[in-house]
């Protein structure tokens, strides 16, 4: 770990007016929730489940949706919990040095660490609540995973009998305006944006760094891969976030 670098970005947080900071789903591996898209990613090894992973594909077969509620019971998000990546987030809004928490993680791990729930964005929803894709009725997801455990497979809607779902962004499925609106007055605003354990592919948040960028933002990158934006980065540190965002947050 280069101690220079990481008085340099520490520095530039002290001095930073609006940070911002972007999470993916690196920061979670170290709490054991797989990734997708990492070297031992859950898609890196089976491409074909990311093809499954559509909504048309959710929306048409039982059967996607019998493994999909199945899957959802086993998760290990119900078990995580978060790691020092995760809290030293919650130390650097406690040192008021945080505007916004956008993640693209769906395990509402940053809010089990403290992160206060009205700076964080889910961008890609969570897994917590679930949502009826007829009538928009939702609520807390064990509530679904407790019919499941008592025997129904594919639980519909006690309102209108439609199909209900977690309350994630499955590909194919629009993002919720409003929240990506927040999303890129964020960005627009910081004058430091922090992505974390994001590899910068998914779009609309990868988005997200080229739009500080063109507003003359600061962009640093944590992350365990190469990214696509590593050449337009102020600093870019191959760390492990456990250890690196703590050394950091802690110099703030
Ligand atoms: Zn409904």
């Amino acid at each position: 770990m280069s101690e220079e670098l990481v008085r340099q970005v520490a520095d530039w947080i002290r001095g930073a007016q609006c940070v911002v900071v972007l999470t993916g789903a690196g920061i979670s591996t170290e709490s054991g929730i797989p990734d997708f898209r990492g070297p031992q990613g859950v898609w890196t090894r089976n491409p074909g489940a990311e093809r499954l992973a559509t909504i048309d594909h959710y929306l048409s077969s039982r059967e996607a949706r019998v493994q999909a509620w199945r899957n959802r019971l086993e998760s290990p998000i119900w078990r995580a919990e978060p790691n020092a990546g995760h809290y030293a987030l919650v130390e650097l809004e406690r040192k008021g040095k945080l505007d916004t928490l956008i993640t693209q993680n769906v395990d509402g791990l940053h809010q089990k660490a403290g992160s206060s729930p009205e700076r964080v964005v889910e961008i890609h929803g969570t897994v917590h609540r679930y949502v009826c894709l007829q009538c928009g009725d939702g609520g807390p997801i064990e509530e679904v995973l407790e019919r499941v455990r008592n025997g129904e497979e594919d639980p519909s809607c006690r309102r209108c009998g439609g199909i209900l779902k977690s309350a994630t962004i499955s590909f194919g499925q629009n993002l919720v305006p409003e929240v990506l609106e927040r999303c890129y007055r964020a960005a627009q605003r910081c004058d430091l944006f922090l992505a974390i354990g994001t590899s910068l592919v998914v779009y609309p948040a990868a988005y997200l760094p080229g739009t500080a960028l063109e507003n003359g933002a600061r962009l640093v990158i944590i992350n365990g891969e190469p990214t696509p934006y590593d050449d337009y980065a102020h600093a870019v540190l191959h760390e492990r976030i456990g250890e690196v965002l703590p050394a950091i947050v802690e110099r703030v």
